[in-house]
């Protein structure tokens, strides 16, 4: 009889591509396990959407593994303590697992390596964060040095097909995973979800098959929300139902713009970058000053908050993606960098907050990537204050066509002419807010925190 190899899953839930479970393989019969460890990440436990798309990728994962021949053990509690006793009780004395980049999953990893032989791998990102680094020797502050050095390690290895793995002797105890209860019940709000998304590595097939047919008009699309002209693979690229090498290879080719695509990749192996060098990113702003910009609090803050969250701020294009956010888990990327705009500076409300309600109800909630792209928004992170630069939402949703995407959202103003939907002015309908903030009271307030913050 072999000893097993536990393969201990986070968010890396496929079977492809998938380098912890090909060693594993090869060395011995496999026990995968997921835990569920709401302890270790502390006050940044997965989100209600994220619980969401963690049930039913683990229930695809599940019926994947057991069409092999294997089965997905879950446990619950903290990963060290209930790896350990996974080991003990099934002989494991080895266990594989992909590097993951979080602060918190990085401490358990040096944990759990104190107490059980643990090898790691690279799976998650086109480069492992932390490797490309500038002549000298040190890592990128910038996107646009970072990707250039990034290219020149690509194309990444070619996708590594799904293994062979071997049942061990006897299965070790499973929770049963509706015990978890990670869905919605009461109210079921996951209906808009269901409708748009197959979490599990064969719906984030299927995502990547349509998309790499369109993959080659990516740029003159990709701005528009009222189209899909982007590939949505981001929730399946966070779980890891999809590598990023097979992205690449399965869109490479394409042709057109597809070189635009790539580089949001690039986008995202950048953020793991950032985030490996500033494990707080998501709590402080990098820029110290900013920790002195008057940020709104107080009551009237709050009712401004939840206006936005509610999409009720009477600008109809924020008020669409707050909509499509609330629905589906995921908005369009043109309209969070507008939301987020909006939220930091009209409504002068700490990034932080925004940082945090996406991370509650987004699907493709990803720590570097939320954090990074927030700080980005505020001005406050690695790159260029951007926070003078205050995007107006009534001139970005002519600009990028987004009546129909309007009227999708925000159902009250569907009757509108596209002329009028952008900013219904007289025309508003009964039941439509008022706008929350003018446009140009906000910026001057903006504008007249950021002066007041530099003068500190
Ligand atoms: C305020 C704000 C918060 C965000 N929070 C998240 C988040 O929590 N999780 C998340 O995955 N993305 C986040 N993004 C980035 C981006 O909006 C999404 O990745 C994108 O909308 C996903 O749609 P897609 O898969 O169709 O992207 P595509 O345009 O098809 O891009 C392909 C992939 O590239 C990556 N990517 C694209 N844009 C970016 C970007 N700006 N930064 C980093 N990676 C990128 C994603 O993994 C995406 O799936 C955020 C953007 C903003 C402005």
């Amino acid at each position: 009889m072999t000893t097993p190899i536990i393969v201990w899953l986070r968010r890396d839930l496929r079977l492809a591509d998938q380098p912890a479970f090909r060693a594993a393989g090869a060395r011995g019969p496999v026990i995968p396990v997921y835990l569920l460890d709401d302890e270790t990440p502390k006050h940044r436990k997965m989100g209600a959407a994220s619980r969401w798309w963690l049930h039913h990728s683990l229930a695809n994962l599940a019926a994947d593994l057991e069409q092999v021949g294997s089965r997905l053990i879950l446990r619950r509690g903290k990963c060290d303590e209930v790896l350990a006793a996974l080991a003990a009780e099934s002989g494991a004395r080895e266990v594989h697992g992909l590097h993951h980049v979080e602060p918190w999953w990085r401490n358990a990893e040096r944990a759990v390596g104190k107490v059980l032989d643990l090898m790691l791998h690279h799976g998650l990102y086109l480069a492992p964060p932390g490797s490309v680094l500038t002549g000298g020797g040190t890592p990128f502050k910038i996107y646009t040095p970072f990707w250039r050095a990034l290219q020149e390690r690509l194309p990444p290895a070619p996708p590594l097909p799904a293994p062979k793995l071997t049942a061990p002797a006897s299965w070790p105890a499973s929770d049963r995973l509706e015990d978890w209860h990670l869905l919605p019940t009461r109210p079921d709000w996951a209906g808009g979800m269901r409708a748009e998304w197959t979490p599990g590595e064969g719906g984030a097939a299927e995502r990547l098959e349509t998309f790499t047919r369109r993959a080659a008009r990516y740029a003159e699309r990709r701005n528009l929300p009222s189209m899909i002209g982007t590939s949505r693979l981001s929730p399946h690229l966070h779980f890891g139902e999809v590598s990023p090498a097979q992205v690449w290879h399965a869109v490479a080719n394409a042709g057109g713009s597809v070189t635009t695509f790539l580089g949001e990749l690039g986008w995202r192996d950048y953020a793991a970058n950032v985030i490996h060098q500033f494990p707080d990113y998501a709590a402080r702003s990098y820029k110290e000053e900013f920790e002195h910009l008057p940020w709104r609090t107080g009551p009237e803050a709050e009712a401004d908050l939840m206006a936005w969250q509610q999409g009720r701020t009477g600008y109809p294009i924020v008020d669409a993606g707050m909509r499509e956010l609330w629905a589906t888990g995921w908005m369009h990327n043109r309209v969070r960098m507008i939301v987020a705009s909006f939220l930091i500076k009209h409504l002068l409300i700490d990034w932080r907050r925004g940082e945090e309600w996406f991370w509650d109800t987004l699907v493709d909630a990803d720590h570097a990537q939320n954090a990074v792209n927030w700080q980005w928004s505020a001005g406050s992170g690695v790159d260029a204050n951007m926070f003078v630069r205050i995007m107006a939402p009534l001139t970005q949703s002519p600009k990028f066509d987004a009546a129909g995407y309007i009227r999708q959202w925000v159902p009250e103003l569907a009757r509108l002419g596209d002329a009028e939907i952008h900013d219904p002015g007289l025309l508003r309908p009964r039941g439509y807010p008022a706008k929350i903030i003018e446009h140009v009271v906000g910026r001057a307030r903006a504008l007249a925190a950021h002066a007041a913050m530099k003068a500190v």
